[in-house]
């Protein structure tokens, strides 16, 4: 596995830290590290060579098991949603930097995609590739929880809040189980929907925790200039980079409710930078068609 110290935390204001999980690895970063640390001991134990898993075009979880494939020695598989990107792999950061780490990227249309969990569609993909790990999109399940759990650690006892980015809820359940009975756990859901709270229920072993849903920027992968202009302002001020998709929202969010007073005076807040840098360059491609500002 990664060997990496715990980094301190870094410190914005007398209120809110950063927990910088993006500085474990450029493309097993952040949580996607933590997701994937137990499942590969659990391929390797089990002794497959071959992992599968599922993404979107501009993934974070395809580009880290990618490059934790490379890094690791088992050969992957990403199976992409969009039989239409099969030609626009070269102008594609994310699909690129899969495929030059050596993933067999196999692009199905949307309808097979969402029977990805479905045991057919399994075996025809067993049928395809031979024996494979198979983890799941987003990288969440029972193992990935368990790596999650290790992002707190003793010296953050000091937060009362502790915020993180929500997509498949993995992360935020980790925290959760966690966190000391005197912490709150916020969840800042990345795209719309109402069933983020039972994926979580699922997972979660306390109740120490709240969804706020208004910052999702009109949904998955969705930006508005406003928070393209929040997220290359709080670079410039604090020299930390924030990924449009996850961390920038949930930023957004933090500053937003200071600024209504719903944090009590005196408290602390840890923001857990859970990575996604890599998706920068897929959506400045996109901004940059639509000829609106880019990250800088
Ligand atoms: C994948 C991802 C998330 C969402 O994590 P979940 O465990 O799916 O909720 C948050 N932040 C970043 C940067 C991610 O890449």
């Amino acid at each position: 596995m990664l060997k990496f110290e715990d980094k301190r935390n870094l410190s914005i204001d007398n209120q809110v830290c950063i927990k910088p999980e993006y500085l474990i690895h450029p493309y097993i970063s952040g949580n996607k590290y933590r997701k994937l640390k137990y499942n590969l001991l659990e391929a390797k134990r089990l002794k497959k060579k071959v992992l599968l898993t599922f993404g979107g075009a501009f993934s974070n979880h395809i580009a880290a098991v990618a490059s934790a494939g490379k890094e690791f020695g088992f050969n992957t598989i990403g199976v992409i949603r969009g039989e239409e990107l099969i030609h626009k792999v070269d102008t594609n950061p994310t699909l690129t930097f899969a495929r030059d780490c050596g993933m067999i990227l196999k692009f199905v249309t949307r309808e097979d995609f969402r029977s990805k969990a479905d045991k057919n569609f399994i075996a025809t993909l067993k049928n395809e590739f031979g024996d494979f790990y198979l983890i799941p999109e987003g990288g969440t399940n029972a193992l990935a929880i368990k790596g999650c759990e290790e992002i707190l650690t003793e010296s953050d006892e000091c937060y009362d809040f502790v915020c993180c980015s929500v997509g498949t809820g993995g992360t935020i359940s980790g925290l959760i189980n966690s966190a000391l009975p005197h912490q709150k756990i916020l969840g800042f859901p990345a795209l719309k929907g109402d069933f983020l709270q039972e994926e979580i229920t699922k997972f979660a072993l306390h109740e120490n925790w709240e969804l706020i849903t208004n910052y999702h920027f009109g949904g998955y992968a969705k930006v508005t200039e406003e928070l393209i202009t929040f997220i290359n302002e709080f670079k410039h001020s604090y020299s930390i980079p924030l990924d449009p998709i996850y961390t920038g929202k949930m930023m957004f969010g933090i500053y937003d409710l200071i600024k209504k007073g719903y944090f009590p005076k005196h408290s602390k807040i840890l923001a857990i930078h859970t990575g996604g840098l890599q998706g920068i360059e897929g959506m400045n491609t996109k901004l940059q068609q639509q000829k609106k500002p880019l990250i800088v």
